[in-house]
């Protein structure tokens, strides 16, 4: 392969409650039609991540428990990961990542764990329901449209400087109230879609890859893998 990404799994032996793990097959797949070698690192509790050691990050979903193990941990990181983000480091981000990476989550029993605030964002609990079933949105920017199956109690609300990943066609989203579905700020990607995302929706795994392929090697032009086309499926 001509390029090697380094990708950072946050947390990749706790947050994997419903199949992210998936999303790394996937994004594998994708990366090997350009030609991109993809080398993945879990970091978890106690380790260390330094911003400049990765091209990429993905941060899977998770059940309350380890969730309030991961808010403890993850302020340890925050520094880091702040600094990925704002340098236009690409994330996917589901779920209980995209919470932990707002400022705060309150869980089923009303517990509330602190995120890094590296995003705008906040999460609020539901009485007694979890939103659960097939989503579907779409991107108006670029017109793509996502499918998805959301599983969560929590209820995000994004900040001013993030855009949804779409609004919703069918289905219930960050809120159930104001018709967004997950968070786009530079190259972080949040969704409450499981199953793996980027196994369903390709062009999301695109814009990452190509994202991370453009920050680490910014003299070469990739107009080439950006022009190939993403099977919707894999
Ligand atoms: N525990 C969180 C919630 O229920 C996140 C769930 C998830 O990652 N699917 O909202």
């Amino acid at each position: 392969m001509s390029y090697e990404l380094n990708v950072a799994h946050l947390y990749g032996d706790l947050m994997n409650t419903y199949g992210d793990a998936g999303n790394i097959l996937a994004l594998k797949y994708y990366a090997k039609q350009m030609d991109v070698d993809i080398k993945v690192t879990v970091v978890s509790l106690d380790e260390e991540f330094h911003s400049d050691d990765y091209d990429m990050a993905l941060f899977g979903g998770g059940q309350d428990f380890e969730q309030t193990i991961v808010s403890k941990d993850i302020q340890t990181k925050k520094a880091e990961l702040t600094k990925f983000i704002e340098s236009g480091g690409p994330i996917l981000a589901i779920c209980g990542g995209f919470q932990l990476l707002g400022h705060y989550y309150v869980g089923a029993d009303g517990e509330k764990m602190p995120g890094i605030g590296a995003l705008d964002h906040y999460t609020l609990s539901q009485d007694n329901n979890r939103f659960i079933g097939n989503i579907e949105i779409k991107n108006e920017e670029t017109g793509e449209t996502y499918h998805g199956f959301e599983n969560h109690q929590g209820r995000t609300f994004l900040g001013a400087d993030e855009r949804p990943l779409g609004h919703v066609l069918s289905g219930k989203g960050n809120n159930g109230e104001d018709g967004s579905e997950g968070a786009i700020y530079k190259n972080v990607y949040c969704s409450y879609f499981h199953g793996p995302v980027l196994t369903r929706n390709g062009n999301i795994a695109k814009h990452l890859l190509i994202a991370a392929l453009k920050r680490k090697y910014p003299d070469v032009d990739f107009s080439e893998q950006e022009a190939l086309p993403i099977p919707a499926t894999f």
